[in-house]
């Protein structure tokens, strides 16, 4: 189970003044059949990277502390957010759960197991 009682506080609060999005991605879209990145273009490839930076982030070994932080890529007014990114397992379906904790943009990752951002098969 997941608890998304933070982010639901978090965005009644900013309802008016903040539109949060949803991204639901399949990563191994992302990916040729060797599991290398395609060739995309570059606002897709900074969409892998990021979503491939928050599976690591995830994955990783919790001996690796401390963990590096992971800063939200939505720009708000042109302005870059850098929120922080909280992120979870679920362990229901083992997707990945994520949300910024500044701008709401949240969403889930699919298919991350045994890519090339994946840690745990390390
Ligand atoms: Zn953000």
């Amino acid at each position: 189970m997941v608890s998304h009682a933070r982010f639901q506080q978090f965005s009644s609060k900013n309802k008016e003044e903040l539109m949060s999005r949803i991204f639901y991605n399949n990563i191994k879209l992302y990916l040729d059949s060797e599991g290398k990145i395609l060739p995309l273009a570059k606002k897709t490839m900074n969409r892998a990277e990021h979503l491939g930076a928050i599976v690591e982030h995830v994955t990783e070994p919790s001996s690796q502390q401390p963990r590096k932080g992971l800063f939200c890529w939505n720009k708000i007014n042109r302005k870059a957010c850098n929120g922080m990114i909280d992120a979870c397992i679920d362990t229901g379906n083992f997707h990945i759960h994520w949300h910024c904790l500044k701008c709401g943009d949240h969403g889930s990752i699919s298919h991350w197991e045994h890519t090339l951002w994946d840690k745990t098969s390390r």
